[in-house]
């Protein structure tokens, strides 16, 4: 079976073709600028890049371009869109009702809809994306992946923020948690490459990129983490703050007169690596700084493996108990500085990596780090968010 898995972001749409019998990704690629002109760049194994820039009005014309590039004789991997099995969305936010990857019916897309105030940036586009293709392909089975499902078995006094009770009753507001296809998949790969049942496995789960969360996976099943009732809370990310004393908030409102929305903008683009280095959101670029002796890019690094460490250790005590920790994404699977300064003096945790290991590992395959005779097995695992989202998609499609 062929599954296409799309990302619609607000001004972009992300696709990738897998052929689910050999688990190989036969076209992938991203369109651009949606809405203010446009660009596609469509790539192949083995094949050159190809690029276009081309008007999209919308993320319909620019469905329907990927569709054509996707049949197309000189770009294309399939003779016609027939041979497309089933579609799988990545939906960032399944609010409290969607707890699990479903169907896309109307009434899912309903309440889709309803959800949107909680989750405006993404909402959105993702709605946008679904209609398009239901719009263009109507026939076919269209799933969506929900980041937030992965969490619906958390407590509720790991949820429940302490405010008064009715926010959450009347407006929902809650720990909702992100990423969860990342954690869901490099958790589960990681039990694979033990070779043990995930139920018997205590696992804490770093997914470090530009947008970055922890979780704690309990037996397969997310018990807590680091991003709430957005992708805010936490540790530091790329621009992002993570957590904060509230009060901050109202203090910077009070005293210089910004806006909520100035505010929330300091806080989402302005801050973490990139405010506290006045350099840079990008880790490579901090890295290197510090390296050659900026102490704000110094205290940037110091700031995110602190925050990361600290997660790390709340988790272990929630679940009282370690087996193993997880590194992807961007930061995770690439910047070896930073997983060593998160895993040096952890060894009370049973935490304790090959120093050597984690800086020659080899990039875009999973690799054990820890250290001979270690308690806790410490890995990078690349995430494959997308693989996860089409095997999803195909079990719904094949049920
Ligand atoms: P996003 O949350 O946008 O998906 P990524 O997972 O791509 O983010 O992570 C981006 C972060 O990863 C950046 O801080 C970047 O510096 C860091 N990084 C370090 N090395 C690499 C690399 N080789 N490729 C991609 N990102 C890297």
């Amino acid at each position: 079976m062929k599954i296409l898995v799309l990302n619609a972001g607000s001004s972009s749409l992300k696709y990738q073709l897998f052929n689910m019998e050999t688990a190989e990704v036969l076209a992938k690629g991203l369109c651009e600028r949606i809405g203010a002109g446009g660009a596609v760049t469509h790539k192949r194994p083995n094949a050159q890049p190809y690029t276009e820039e081309t008007e999209l009005a919308d993320h319909g014309v620019a469905l329907s371009r990927v569709l054509s590039l996707l049949c197309s004789d000189q770009y294309g991997v399939i003779k016609s869109i027939d041979e497309i099995g089933a579609v799988g969305h990545r939906v960032a936010h399944g609010g409290e009702q969607l707890k699990e990857s479903s169907v896309i019916t109307e009434s899912v897309v309903k309440y889709l809809e309803t959800i949107v105030p909680i989750n405006p940036l993404h909402g959105p586009p993702a709605i946008a994306g679904i209609k398009a293709c239901l719009k263009l392909m109507p026939t076919l089975t269209q799933v969506a992946v929900f980041d937030t499902s992965f969490y619906s078995d958390i407590e509720d006094f790991r949820y429940i923020y302490p405010i008064p009770y009715e926010f959450y009753e009347n407006d929902k507001i809650r720990r909702y948690g992100f990423h969860g296809t990342s954690h869901r998949y490099v958790s589960a790969e990681l039990a694979k490459i033990l070779g043990k049942p995930i139920e018997e496995l205590k696992i804490i789960t770093c997914h470090l990129g530009n947008g970055s969360s922890i979780t704690a996976v309990d037996g397969g099943k997310a018990i807590d983490t680091s991003m709430g009732f957005t992708p805010q809370e936490g540790i530091a990310m790329g621009t992002r703050s993570g957590s904060i004393d509230p009060t901050v908030v109202t203090y910077l409102m009070k005293t210089k007169g910004y806006t909520a929305n100035e505010v929330e903008d300091i806080l989402n683009k302005k801050s973490g690596l990139l405010g506290i280095s006045g350099l840079s959101n990008d880790c490579r670029n901090i890295t290197e700084a510090a390296n050659a002796g900026n102490k704000r890019a110094e205290l940037a690094v110091k700031i995110l493996a602190n925050g990361i460490k600290k997660h790390i250790g709340a988790y272990a005590a929630e679940m009282n108990g370690l087996d193993a920790v997880v590194f992807t994404a961007g930061i995770g699977e690439n910047q070896w500085n930073i997983r060593e300064k998160v895993c040096e003096n952890m060894s009370y945790l049973g935490i304790e990596i090959d120093f050597d290991k984690n800086r020659n590992f080899t990039r875009g395959i999973p690799f054990d780090i820890s250290k001979e005779g270690a308690k806790v097995a410490t890995w990078i695992i690349p995430t494959d968010e997308e693989y996860m989202i089409a095997i999803d998609t195909q079990r719904l499609a094949t049920k």
